[in-house]
């Protein structure tokens, strides 16, 4: 059985030194080695749990309209705290990324804080928006809605490098067309991750122009270096990134290199390969097809949801 121990009246910015020694069983050496390094198993606002470093016992913490609640697995008498829940406490009271949990004052404090990054400083309620977290022994203030953003310069230059990064390989010196063949545009989809692949082929023509064995898979950097028209070089660069997609989100950049694609400014035949007749690229399972961009443009609606517009 846990032993209880309630301290009456008492809220979390008024947890103090004092307070434990007035309830504790015995005097304590604050100063022992790793007294004040308690890690707890688990907190949240106004609640916890600790473990001791050799497995026992646990100390539960609890703060309720100003009742603040501790029960320890050690079999002392309750009428006083026992000395792993006074260490419990003097943890929590002098160590401010716990206390932090506790002390909704020292909280609220952190948050109008952190809140200023994402323009929230003078919102009526900031804590609303908010959650606070212990990470590597570090007391931190994250948002609660995970779409919120901060305004900091940095945040804004992080985006813009995930939106507009157009970091690519080094362009080889330009290589030229070989005559009697026809360069083509193969749509497909990876294997198994099922991202959309973008290739550039040169086939050997049959006389009436059309494709036939073997294909050869080409690199458009190297005949961007040849060119001087800016559609082509669009044209070819916007191949590249389509090359070896990454996986997850889609980019501003991934949305223009398709319209650079579908452009087509060389007006380059298209197929698309068709996995189930071959997994390999083939003239059997190439599939000619005509791309465009939609006429209609699809339309997003966006709902404002409180404050966040
Ligand atoms: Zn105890």
């Amino acid at each position: 059985m846990a032993n209880e121990y309630v301290l009456e009246g008492i809220d979390g910015p008024g947890l103090s030194n004092s307070i434990i020694l007035k309830h504790s069983a015995a005097a304590i050496d604050t100063g022992a080695k790793g007294f004040m390094e308690l890690v707890p198993g688990h907190i949240t606002v106004n609640e916890a749990t600790f473990i001791f470093p050799e497995g026992f016992p646990a100390v539960r913490v609890a703060l309720q309209e100003q009742r603040l609640r501790l029960s320890c697995q050690c079999n002392a008498a309750a009428e006083r705290l026992c000395q792993h829940q006074a260490q419990v406490l003097y943890n929590l009271v002098n160590r401010n990324e716990l206390r932090i949990f506790f002390d909704d004052k020292l909280r609220n404090e952190r948050i109008r804080k952190a809140a200023a990054d994402y323009g929230l400083e003078n919102a009526p309620e900031p804590a609303a928006y908010f959650q606070v977290e212990l990470q590597n022994k570090k007391a931190v203030i994250r948002p609660a809605i995970p779409g919120l953003l901060p305004i900091t310069r940095d945040s804004f230059g992080a985006l813009q490098e995930a939106l507009f990064s157009n970091a690519g390989p080094a362009l080889p010196r330009g290589a030229a067309w070989s005559p009697d063949t026809v360069r083509c545009i193969v749509i497909r989809q990876h294997k198994y991750y099922k991202h959309l692949h973008i290739e550039l082929y040169e086939a050997a023509a049959t006389k009436d122009g059309k494709i036939k064995h073997p294909l050869t898979l080409l690199q458009p950097v190297d005949y961007i270096w040849a060119l001087d028209d800016p559609r082509q070089i669009r044209f070819f660069t916007a191949i590249t990134r389509f090359q070896q997609p990454e996986g997850g989100k889609r980019t501003a950049t991934d949305i223009e290199s398709l319209q650079a694609i579908i452009a087509n400014p060389l007006q380059l035949p298209f197929y698309y390969h068709n996995s189930d007749v071959s997994e390999h690229v083939s003239v059997s399972s190439l599939v000619p097809v005509r791309v465009s961009a939609l006429k209609h443009p699809i339309s997003l609606t966006v709902t404002s949801a409180g404050p966040f517009l």
